[in-house]
Formats: structure tokens, C-alpha cells, sequence
């Protein structure tokens, strides 16, 4: 093999690379923003200023709340938000947890349809 050819194959095999390296860059330098934007939450608790405060949620957020029936007093004693899976716990202080169903501010003693009583460990 002669050093022109060699030269020149080095230079394609090169060129060819390029956009791969390009492409790994990018997904890294999106990865980087993403875990800026998704930071996780130092605890696993809900902040609510008030159980009736709704202004935060768009009308889709707020109408999935009225087709999962949502209500802040449930009428079975065992089927209530505090001991749902999907319940997030208030911030201590604080009256109202959430839920990773539903947006919006969630009273431990509502419940939904969706009711999923955690499993017992
Ligand atoms: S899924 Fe329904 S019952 Fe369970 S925490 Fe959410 S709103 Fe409450």
C-alpha cells in the first residue's frame, strides 16, 4: 500500500465519520439540557397553597378531573387518596397531596375511579 493511497483512505474513512461524531454531540448536548429541565424533585411530596386552587391547570387538566370524578370527600371510607398508589403525599404543613394521574391539588380523603389502594408491603 502506498502512502497517497493510504493518505487518501484515511481522509475518506475520516469524512465519512464526520456526521456520526456530529450526531453523538448533539445527542449528548441534549442529554445535558434534559437532565437540567428534569431535575429531580428533592422529595416526593406535593406543595399545594389551597385544595380549591385550580388556576394552574389548563382545561383539559381540569376537565380529567371531572371525567375521573374526582371529589375531595370520598364517600367509601376505604377508598380514599391517602392510600392510593397514585397519591403523592402533601409537604408537611401543607393540606393537599397530588397524584400522578391527575394534576391539580388532591385532599387526602378524595378519591377518583381510577382508585388503586397501594399493596401492602
Ligand atoms: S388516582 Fe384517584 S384516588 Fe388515587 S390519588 Fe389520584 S385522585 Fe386519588
Amino acid at each position: 500500500m502506498n502512502a497517497d493511497y493510504s493518505r487518501r483512505l484515511f481522509l475518506k474513512k475520516a469524512i465519512a465519520g464526520i456526521p456520526f461524531v456530529t450526531g453523538i454531540a448533539i445527542l449528548a448536548g441534549s442529554c445535558n439540557n434534559s437532565g437540567t429541565n428534569n431535575k429531580p424533585k428533592d422529595d416526593n411530596t406535593a406543595t399545594f397553597k389551597s385544595c380549591d386552587d385550580l388556576s394552574g391547570l389548563s382545561a383539559e387538566e381540569k376537565d380529567a378531573r371531572i371525567k375521573l370524578h374526582y371529589v375531595d370527600k370520598s364517600p367509601v371510607k376505604s377508598k380514599v387518596c391517602r392510600i392510593c398508589a397514585l397519591y403523592i403525599p402533601a409537604k408537611e404543613g401543607m393540606e393537599c397531596g397530588g397524584c400522578t394521574l391527575l394534576k391539580g391539588p388532591i385532599h387526602p380523603e378524595g378519591t377518583c375511579i381510577y382508585f388503586t389502594p397501594k399493596e401492602e408491603v
